[in-house]
C-alpha cells in the first residue's frame, strides 16, 4: 500500500470506538488519534488551572496556551499535559462530567480541530482518527468512514465494565446517556451522514465489531 489513507470513525460514548479504532490502525498500519482524549486533556488543563467551568473566555485562553502532547501509536496511549501523565485520569468520571461543558466552546472546537488535522496531514502513511465529528467537520473527505454505534443499554454495560463497577446506574447515565445528551447539541453523531457507513455492535462481540468495521473500510476503499 504505498498511498496514504485516513479513515474517520464516529461514535456516542461507550460505542467501543477507541479500542475498535486502535485494532483497525493496526490491521491497516497506521496512526491513531483519539479526538475525544485531547477534549478530556484540555478539561483536565481547565481544572487543573482552576478555570471556572462557565467562564467561556478563560477556557479558550487555556486552550490557545494548551501544553499537549498526545502519542499516535494504536499501540500505547501516550498523553501529557504540561509534562504531567494524564491517561488515567482523564478517563475517571470527574473529568467525564465536565468535558461536554469544555467541548461545547465554539473556539474551543475549532484551535482542536485545527490540531487533528494538523495530526492527521503530518502521519506519513495516513490515520485513524476517531470522535464525534470526524466523519462530518474534521475530516469529511476521509478515504473511509464509519458511524460505530451500539444500543444505549450496551453501551452503559460496557463504560460501567470498564470502570470496574464502581459507578451506580445513575452516575453511569450521568457519564454516558447525559453526555451525549450535552454532547448532540453540538455534533450529530447518532445517524449516519451521506457516504457514511453505519456499523451497530449491539449483538457483536468485541472481534465480530473489529471485522465489521475493517470489511466497512475496505468496501469504501475498493470504491
Ligand atoms: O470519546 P470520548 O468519550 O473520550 O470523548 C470525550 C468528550 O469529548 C465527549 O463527551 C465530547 O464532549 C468531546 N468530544 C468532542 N468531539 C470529538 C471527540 C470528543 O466534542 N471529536
Amino acid at each position: 500500500m504505498s498511498e496514504r489513507i485516513v479513515i474517520a470513525i464516529d461514535g456516542p460514548s461507550g460505542s467501543g470506538k477507541s479500542s475498535v479504532s486502535q485494532a483497525v490502525a493496526r490491521h491497516f498500519g497506521l496512526q491513531y488519534l483519539d479526538t475525544g482524549a485531547m477534549y478530556r486533556a484540555l478539561t483536565w488543563h481547565v481544572l487543573n488551572e482552576g478555570i471556572d467551568l462557565t467562564d467561556a473566555s478563560a477556557i479558550v485562553s487555556a486552550a490557545q496556551d494548551f501544553p499537549l502532547h498526545i502519542g499516535t501509536s494504536p499501540d500505547r496511549e501516550e498523553i501529557t499535559v504540561n509534562g504531567v501523565d494524564v491517561a488515567e485520569d482523564i478517563r475517571s468520571p470527574r473529568i467525564s462530567e465536565s468535558v461536554s461543558a469544555v467541548a461545547s466552546v465554539p473556539e474551543v472546537r475549532q484551535l482542536l480541530i485545527d490540531l487533528q488535522r494538523q495530526f492527521i496531514a503530518a502521519a506519513p502513511k495516513g490515520m485513524v482518527a476517531e470522535g464525534r465529528d470526524i466523519t462530518t467537520v474534521v475530516a469529511p473527505d476521509a478515504d473511509a468512514r464509519v458511524l460505530l454505534t451500539a444500543s444505549e443499554e450496551i453501551r452503559m454495560a460496557r463504560r460501567g465494565l470498564q470502570l470496574g463497577g464502581t459507578q451506580d446506574q445513575a452516575a453511569l447515565q450521568n457519564q454516558v446517556a447525559e453526555r451525549d445528551k450535552r454532547d448532540s447539541k453540538v455534533n450529530n453523531f447518532t445517524e449516519a451522514a451521506e457516504g457514511v457507513t453505519l456499523v451497530d455492535s449491539s449483538e457483536l462481540d468485541f472481534q465480530q465489531t473489529i471485522d465489521a468495521v475493517i470489511a466497512a473500510v475496505q468496501q469504501q476503499l475498493n470504491r
